[in-house]
C-alpha cells in the first residue's frame, strides 16, 4: 500500500479522517470496555469516532464523533488547568510531575513518597487537583462543566448520574486513595465531599466535536475560545508537557514513540491530543488496553500524526 502524506496546510482534514476511519473499520482487535465501573462495561467496542478543531473553531469529524462518551479522566486536564489559572505554582507542593510507571489507580508510591502524588493525572493526583480546586471556587464540578460548556460551546453537557453513582458504588480504590492522603494532610476538604466531586467531574459526558473544541486553549498557547486568556503560554507548554509524559498513564512512552503528541486518555475510551498551534483531536472507541487506553484511538492519532506529519517531533 502507498502512504500518501496529506499536506499540513490542507484546508481540510476530511480526508485524512475519512482515510483513518476506513482503515479503523477493518482492526480486528479492539480492546473490552472499562468493567469495573459496570455502567461503562455496556458499551460497544467498534464504536469509533474523531474529530480535529483547528484554532478557529472549525471542526471536522468522522463516526461517532458527535456522540457523548463518558470523559473519565480526559477531565483531569481541564481541572489542572483550572487549578493553575487560579491558584499558579502552590498546586505543585501537593502534586509532583513526573511519569509514575503505575497503573493510574496504584497505591503503591504514595506511601512511600509521603501522600504526595506522581503527577496530576494518575487517580491520586486528580484527587488533589480536584481538592484544590473544590477550595478555589467551592464547586470543582460545576466550575469544570462551565468551563467546557463555553469552550465547546455546548451548552447541553452534563454528567450521567447513573455512571457517578456507578462510580461510588465500586469506589473503593479512589476512596482509599483520597483517604490515605488525607492522612498526610495533603486533602483539604473531607474525603466524601471530594469523591462526590471527583466522581461527577468523571461522569461528565461529552462528544469528540466538544471535547476537541474544549482542548483548543492548550493549542492557543493559554488562550480560550472567547479570546479571553486561561493560561500562560508558559503554563499551556507545562501542561502539554505534562500529558506527554503522563497522560496515558505507564503507557506513556509508548504512546509518545507512536503518536508523538500530548494527549490524555480515560477509561470512556476517549483520548484527547493537542498540535500546539495548529489544531487539537479527540477519538472515542470503548474498547482499551490493559492499561486503560483505547486500541482503536492510540491507533487512530498514530495514523494522523503519520499521514499529516503533524507532530511536537
Ligand atoms: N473515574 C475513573 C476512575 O477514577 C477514571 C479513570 C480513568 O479514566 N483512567 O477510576
Amino acid at each position: 500500500m502507498v502512504i500518501m502524506a496529506v499536506s499540513s496546510s490542507s484546508s481540510t482534514f476530511q480526508p485524512v479522517l475519512d482515510r483513518i476511519a476506513a482503515e479503523i473499520e477493518n482492526m480486528p482487535a479492539r480492546g473490552r470496555p472499562a468493567d469495573y465501573i459496570p455502567a461503562l462495561a455496556a458499551c460497544d467496542p467498534r464504536r469509533f469516532g474523531m474529530a480535529v478543531a483547528e484554532l478557529d473553531g472549525t471542526v471536522y469529524g468522522v463516526g461517532d464523533w458527535r456522540q457523548p462518551l463518558s470523559t473519565q479522566s480526559l477531565t483531569k486536564v481541564f481541572t489542572l488547568a483550572l487549578v493553575l489559572a487560579g491558584g499558579g505554582d502552590a498546586l505543585w507542593e501537593r502534586v509532583g510531575r513526573e511519569p509514575s510507571g503505575n497503573p493510574f489507580n496504584s497505591l503503591v508510591q504514595l506511601e512511600y513518597e509521603n501522600g504526595i502524588p506522581r503527577n496530576p493525572f494518575i487517580n491520586a493526583g486528580a484527587l488533589v487537583v480536584t481538592d484544590r480546586l473544590h477550595t478555589q471556587t467551592g464547586d470543582a464540578a460545576g466550575t469544570l462543566l462551565d468551563f467546557l460548556r463555553a469552550e465547546s460551546g455546548n451548552a447541553q453537557l452534563a454528567s450521567n448520574k447513573d455512571v457517578a453513582a456507578s462510580e461510588a458504588a465500586h469506589g473503593d480504590r479512589n476512596a482509599a486513595l483520597g483517604h490515605f492522603m488525607a492522612s498526610y494532610g495533603n486533602i483539604g476538604n473531607p474525603v466524601p465531599t471530594l469523591l462526590d466531586q471527583y466522581f461527577r467531574q468523571c461522569s461528565i459526558e461529552a462528544s469528540c466535536a466538544d471535547l476537541a473544541l474544549a482542548t483548543g486553549f492548550l493549542a492557543r498557547h493559554g488562550i480560550r475560545a472567547d479570546g479571553t486568556r486561561l493560561l500562560t503560554s508558559s503554563q499551556a507548554k507545562q501542561v502539554n508537557a505534562v500529558m506527554l509524559t503522563c497522560g496515558t498513564y505507564d503507557a506513556a512512552g509508548e504512546f509518545a514513540y507512536r503518536v508523538g503528541l500530548p494527549g490524555k486518555s480515560g477509561v470512556g475510551g476517549g483520548i484527547i491530543a493537542v498540535v500546539p498551534g495548529h489544531c487539537t483531536l479527540c477519538v472515542w472507541s470503548p474498547g482499551l488496553d490493559e492499561r486503560g487506553n483505547s486500541v482503536a484511538g492510540v491507533a487512530a492519532l498514530e495514523r494522523f500524526t503519520t499521514l499529516t506529519g503533524l507532530s511536537v517531533f
